[in-house]
């Protein structure tokens, strides 16, 4: 067992009363990338912390009536200009997924790790978001047996759509692997990840 508390020292953190344990804290197989913003499309705001941590503002914004009652979390949010904040330690399950599904096992809380990245479905990501993502999954690869990087849309296809069209799946494979070719050591571990957009349901 991993002495790693599940807390990464590179990201600010904001703790998350919306988490609770993992059935098994030894299986952590999966990313998930995510896109959010609050109001939708409005970067650099309080809103999305506020809102993992239990403390929005319903009266700040129309569109946030719908939140009310919603106990949601991430473990990770990469805002616009790379910089990363954590709101649950990865060792524990934080609530990003809802109902989902990966390679048919449901409840993909269990055994993921969410990425926010601030922006949405229809903004180009930022080149700085892509190098802390990177940078995260490295990190994210010597303390868990990652083997798969998915889109929420791909694990509730029907019911979310981010990361969306404009995340770019091969500019992030291409950049971690360049990053990892820069760590032997990282190299044999990033190998052993899937990072595609999407699969085919047999798989
Ligand atoms: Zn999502």
């Amino acid at each position: 067992m991993s002495t790693f508390d599940g807390w990464l020292p590179q990201a600010a953190r904001y703790d998350s009363p919306n988490f609770d344990t993992r059935p098994d804290p030894a299986d952590i197989t999966l990313l998930v990338i995510h896109n959010v913003s609050l109001p939708a499309g409005c970067f650099g705001g309080p809103h999305v912390s506020d809102l993992f941590t239990g403390r929005i503002d319903y009266n700040a914004d129309p569109s946030f009536a719908d939140l009310r009652g919603l106990k949601v979390s991430s473990h990770f949010l990469v805002r616009r200009d790379g910089r990363v904040i954590q709101y649950v330690s990865a060792n524990e399950r934080a609530w990003h997924a809802g109902v989902s599904s990966f390679r048919g096992r449901e409840k993909c809380n269990d055994y993921s790790i969410g990425i926010e990245l601030e922006g949405s479905d229809v903004v180009p990501f930022e080149a700085a978001q892509y190098e802390a993502l990177v940078a995260l999954t490295l990190a994210l690869q010597q303390h868990y047996p990652l083997t798969d990087v998915q889109g929420h849309e791909h694990i509730a296809p029907g019911r979310k759509t981010d990361p969306g069209p404009l995340f770019n799946w091969e500019y992030y494979r291409k950049l971690l692997n360049k990053k990892a070719a820069a760590e032997p050591a990282l190299v044999n571990a990033i190998a052993g990840l899937r990072v595609v957009k999407g699969l085919p349901q047999s798989q």
